[in-house]
């Protein structure tokens, strides 16, 4: 069976409803992921294809949108199904039709009431990916272990292997040994958080609802999903404003903003390489004197 076929017949199995394809358009936009939006009589799907060996990724994804759904805050993409076929992985998700506008004050209340949603441990269920590297989410009940050992510890190692060189190996090394000093007056709550939340992955429905999609989820400090969202900007003062009115955050957060986004800009050197290792070594220089 194709790989086309076998997407309508999954989609069949998961909905009890025939769908049959249409036409298809590719949707560009996504960094890890050929995209589509398949077109059938009265429904549309959004689907993501990799080779099957991703299949894990799409799985975790899933769950991922699952997960936020549950707390019908911020809307997501329902998850369909998620299969493989002839060497290729696929999820289906529900298409959305994006474009009505921003609507960053309702995201920042809505965001607010997602990261309401906890368990008892930090971590989650399974690993996921973070772009397209691992993400691990071993449950744990110290935070500030947690980030030290699964957020920057993990990222150090894969970017000592992609030969980041030695000086931000030892500044790595030396900010994971401080990390305690910056949770000196502070015990993060344990929070259901997006993970991957960069201006790419928000977006608004032709009603001007928010939509927050390609999650990297898992349960951790809630600042570190607003740190994202100011690391390459596109959520404004507004979506600030309003996260803060509904959910305020502790004072502190402004010295760990880049305690946080260091992880990504690790994560962008493993796997985009060039100038990262520099932004990371200057970003750890400044937290470490912070911390003197
Ligand atoms: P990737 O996993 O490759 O990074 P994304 O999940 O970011 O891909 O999706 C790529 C683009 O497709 C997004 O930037 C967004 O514009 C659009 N998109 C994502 N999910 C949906 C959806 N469920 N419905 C419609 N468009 C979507």
């Amino acid at each position: 069976m194709s790989l086309w076929q076998s997407i309508e017949e999954s989609i069949y199995q998961a909905t009890d409803e025939m769908f049959s394809i249409k036409s298809r358009d590719s949707i560009s936009g996504g960094c890890i992921n050929e995209a589509y939006r398949i077109v059938g009589s009265n429904k549309n799907y959004f689907v993501k294809i990799n080779q099957a060996s991703n299949l894990a990724m799409f799985e975790a994804e899933f769950k991922g949108l699952e997960e936020m759904a549950k707390t019908r805050s911020v809307r997501v993409p329902a998850p369909v199904v998620v299969g493989k076929v002839a060497g290729q992985a696929y999820f289906v998700m529900e298409y959305i039709a994006m474009g009505g506008g921003s609507s960053t004050i309702k995201f920042g209340e809505q965001l607010a009431l997602m990261h309401r949603s906890s368990q008892e441990k930090f971590g989650w269920s399974q690993d996921n990916t973070i772009g397209s590297t691992k993400q691990v989410n071993t449950l744990c009940a110290d935070w500030v272990n947690f980030w030290a050992k699964y957020r920057l510890n993990y990222q150090l190692t894969l970017a000592a292997s992609k030969g980041c060189g030695s000086r931000l190996i030892s500044l790595g090394e030396e900010l994971i040994e401080r990390v305690p000093d910056f949770f000196s007056n502070y015990q993060p709550e344990v929070s259901l958080l997006h993970g991957d939340l960069w201006g790419g992955n928000f977006s608004t429905d032709t009603n001007g609802n928010p939509v927050i999609y390609d999650p990297a989820t898992y349960f951790g400090d809630r600042e570190t999903d607003i740190a994202m969202t100011e690391l390459f900007g596109g959520f404004g003062q507004d979506f600030f404003q309003s996260y803060n009115a509904t959910w305020s955050l502790n004072d502190g957060y402004q010295s760990r903003r880049d305690l946080y986004n260091v992880y990504h800009i690790l994560n962008h050197f493993v796997l985009f390489g060039g100038g990262y290792a520099h932004q990371a070594e200057r970003m750890i220089s400044s937290l470490l004197a912070e911390v003197e």
